[in-house]
């Protein structure tokens, strides 16, 4: 991380690639931890919101000026001394996005195995955090109930995508709006009822004639929310995932607060670390088969190079990235 952004992040200003650093592979002392090889590294929307000055709070930390980023990574290991954790052995967690990295311990890590049929690009994506996302957030506030109108912003991203196929398989007529044509195939593929391009069609006019809606999945913030709050039935329930339109230029307030208590609405913000301890094991039955079998599909947009994640990092705020954003950096 080598500079604080003022709106979009810069690749080779914001982010450095620096090949100055190297390491023994052989001897490095592990101090009680392990050695990794890394894999695969998933870019994702909140990242942008780490790359901040360090004065600034939020919920995640900041990544700090000098250091590697960190994010969702899957690696090898090839030393270990940790107890229960053996050379060839694969962990995910938070890695710093280097080629090689030393954990002082499992503390941030979990040992995985793959199914074969899986590569492991897909335990980033939908049978990793943002399935989880999709899936624990859904569970815990959609309250949906068969033939309920449900309305997914960012539709044919990695979370979106997951909603929309979690809402159809509840029975739900689902509207899904992304920000080209060929998502908007990609939605209709998936069994999106209505699907449509917000940058060519309005909102507005697509919730008036195919809503009132009882669900509105909140991935964008800004001017669609507006709309769905205003084509939203009494007691909807809005699940706020995520502001995206907000997080390089600063968010857009909503335009009629009142709508929230004249509608009686639910409005459920959430992060995904929260969920996993009641939906985890859940999460892992019964979504991992179905993406194994085929029956849940995702795209991934895989970009291949460790000196290409900031590139990756402003495809995924502009927009530009088709499926989930991930990084690959080593083949094993
Ligand atoms: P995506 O794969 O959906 O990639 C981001 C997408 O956002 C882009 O492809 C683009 O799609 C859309 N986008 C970018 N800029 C704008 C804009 N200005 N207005 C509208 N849409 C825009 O990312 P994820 O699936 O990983 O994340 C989706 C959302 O979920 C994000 O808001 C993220 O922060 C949130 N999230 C929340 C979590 C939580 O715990 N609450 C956990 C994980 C993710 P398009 O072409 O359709 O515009």
């Amino acid at each position: 991380f080598n500079a604080i952004p003022q709106d979009f992040p810069i690749p080779g200003k914001t982010t450095v690639y620096d090949t100055t650093q190297t390491i023994d592979l052989d001897n490095v002392p592990l101090n009680g931890g392990l050695l990794i090889k890394v894999l695969v590294l998933s870019v994702d929307p909140y990242m942008r919101g780490r790359l901040r000055a360090p004065e600034i709070k939020s919920y995640t930390p900041p990544f700090i000026l000098g250091e590697s980023l960190t994010g969702g990574g899957i690696g090898v290991v090839l030393r270990s001394e940790v107890a229960g954790v053996e050379a060839g052995n694969h962990v995910r967690g938070m890695l710093a996005h280097q080629e090689y990295v030393i954990a002082p311990s499992l503390a941030m890590l979990e040992v995985i195995e793959r199914d074969p049929k899986l590569d492991w690009t897909v335990y980033l994506g939908p049978a990793g955090m943002v399935g989880e996302t999709a899936y624990m957030g859904w569970r815990e506030y959609s309250g949906a109930k068969k033939g309920e109108v449900a309305f997914v912003s960012t539709g044919a991203g990695a979370v979106g995508s997951m909603v929309l196929q979690i809402a159809k398989q509840d029975g739900l007529k689902v509207i899904a709006s992304a920000g080209s044509d060929e998502k908007v195939k990609f939605m209709k593929e998936i069994g999106a009822d209505v699907a449509f391009n917000y940058k060519t069609t309005d909102v507005r006019e697509v919730l008036a004639k195919e809503g009132p809606i009882d669900i509105y999945w909140d991935n964008v913030g800004g001017s669609t929310l507006d709309a769905a709050m205003e084509f939203a039935n009494d007691h909807s329930r809005f699940i706020e995932c995520g502001q995206i339109s907000g997080y390089n230029n600063g968010y857009q307030p909503i335009s009629n607060p009142g709508l929230i208590f004249s509608k009686c609405m639910h409005i459920h913000g959430f992060l995904v670390g929260n969920l996993r301890t009641k939906y985890g094991a859940k999460f892992r039955a019964e979504v991992w088969p179905k993406l194994v079998s085929g029956e849940f599909k995702f795209k991934e947009e895989v970009t291949r190079g460790l000196e290409k994640v900031g590139d990756v990092i402003l495809a995924v705020q502009k927009g530009t990235n088709t499926g989930k954003a991930i990084v690959v950096v080593a083949e094993e």
